[in-house]
């Protein structure tokens, strides 16, 4: 999950330093316009998915792409004598390491111990903001992976800016890319660049050439016409500060007389830094740590550690193999996959519907036909060697 993943500045700006969107007032014929400007592009880096400057609020030279390493890829940028692929967006940079230094500080440092409640309220806000993230811009809005009627969207949105990162449209762009060209170059956070990179790092650099270039395939028509989405990209900034910092940070105060500086400290830097983290295992340690019952030639994998900080977004190797199963993983099961567990709530009320998820027999083929073997009940039946796999009445449904 990127997705899920990135960090935008207090001030705006976007973790990409960019409004790449064509929504950027909110209206429904701007969206469309944009729309049209993109499948018109000839991808001249300009008018696309990732710039789409001509029709942006924000200045131009805040791009994400950097336009020399178009045709110079493999061209290492210095900064304070230390060699990087892309060049740095120093800002993001700053800003992602200066909120972690302050919540060391107060973590660490300078700890001072919160009212009970104040742990409380941290963790319940972290599981609010997570629920955005993960049943929102993650199964939601990047996968489709269930539909979801206007309250359910607009409660996710408000969640979703709860933990404080980038734009619905963004985030989905950026998982959309990430799925569909996994591990290679066009990859924004390519784990096979390292596990700092995959992580953290890829947010504090401007995107590989082919990010942008084979970016440009994916689709977005879908968020664009979301009238939820182009609400929430109207007002990303202040409901960002108002969700994310203000009211996390003022409840406690209010209510049940917290010190002003363990309230913020507590509220605005180490829970934000740890939900940011959290969200971040996915793309590095859950592409990197753990089995693959379902697919041995890939990457992600399933981790039981990740799937238990993220609300059940750590069984990787399964959602990779099925990225439409609004479960995103083959259990359901509250301790591990809470993120499932609550969507199935909203089921219950009509709000959430049309759940999508694979047949148990399209699950046991492809653990035999493609897994390592390690899958509890399936597994010892894995084949050694791939071998074609009977169509299945789901299988068109695998992006
Ligand atoms: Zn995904
Ligand atoms: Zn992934």
């Amino acid at each position: 999950m990127t997705q899920l993943s990135t960090m935008t500045m207090i001030a705006g700006a976007t973790d990409d330093g960019h409004y790449a969107n064509g929504f950027a007032n909110g209206d429904m014929n701007s969206a469309n316009k944009f729309y049209e400007t993109v499948n018109e592009s000839d991808a001249t880096f300009n008018n696309n998915n990732y710039e789409g400057k001509s029709m942006l609020n924000c200045k131009s030279d805040q791009s994400d792409y950097d336009p020399k390493g178009k045709n110079e890829s493999e061209k290492d940028y210095m900064f304070l004598g230390i060699k990087f692929k892309q060049p740095l967006k120093v800002v993001n940079a700053v800003s992602i390491i200066g909120f972690h230094l302050v919540s060391l500080y107060a973590f660490l440092v300078n700890f001072r111990s919160p009212h009970l409640f104040t742990v409380l309220w941290a963790f319940l806000v972290g599981g609010i903001g997570g629920f955005g993230v993960t049943a929102g811009a993650h199964r939601l809005w990047s996968h489709r992976s269930y539909k979801a009627k206007t309250q359910l969207r607009v409660i996710l949105a408000l969640c979703f800016s709860v933990a404080g990162q980038n734009t619905i449209f963004d985030w989905t762009r950026d998982h959309r890319v990430h799925h569909k060209f996994s591990e290679t170059d066009a990859d924004p956070h390519n784990s096979n660049r390292g596990f700092f990179f995959a992580h953290v790092g890829w947010l504090m650099m401007k995107k590989h050439p082919d990010v942008i270039r084979k970016g440009n395939q994916v689709d977005m028509s879908d968020i664009l016409a979301d009238p939820v989405v182009q609400w929430h990209q109207k007002y990303f900034v202040p409901l960002k500060i108002l969700l994310c910092f203000v009211i996390p940070s003022v409840t406690p105060v209010y209510f049940w007389n917290e010190e002003w500086a363990i309230a913020i400290f507590t509220m605005a830097f180490i829970r934000y830094v740890f939900q940011l983290n959290f969200t971040w295992l996915v793309n590095s340690a859950a592409h990197m740590w753990g089995n693959k019952p379902f697919d041995r030639k890939i990457n992600p994998s399933e981790n039981l550690g990740v799937s238990l900080v993220s609300m059940g977004e750590g069984w990787h190797n399964y959602h990779h193999t099925f990225p439409w199963d609004y479960k995103a993983a083959e259990i359901g099961d509250f301790r591990y996959n809470i993120t499932t567990s609550i969507i199935n709530l909203f089921a219950k009320i009509g709000w959430a519907y049309d759940l999508k998820q694979p047949s148990k027999e399209l699950i046991r083929k492809t653990i035999e036909r493609s897994g390592d073997g390690s899958h509890p009940e399936h597994g010892m039946r894995c084949m050694p060697e791939e071998v074609p796999m009977e169509a299945d009445e789901n299988s068109n449904l695998v992006d």
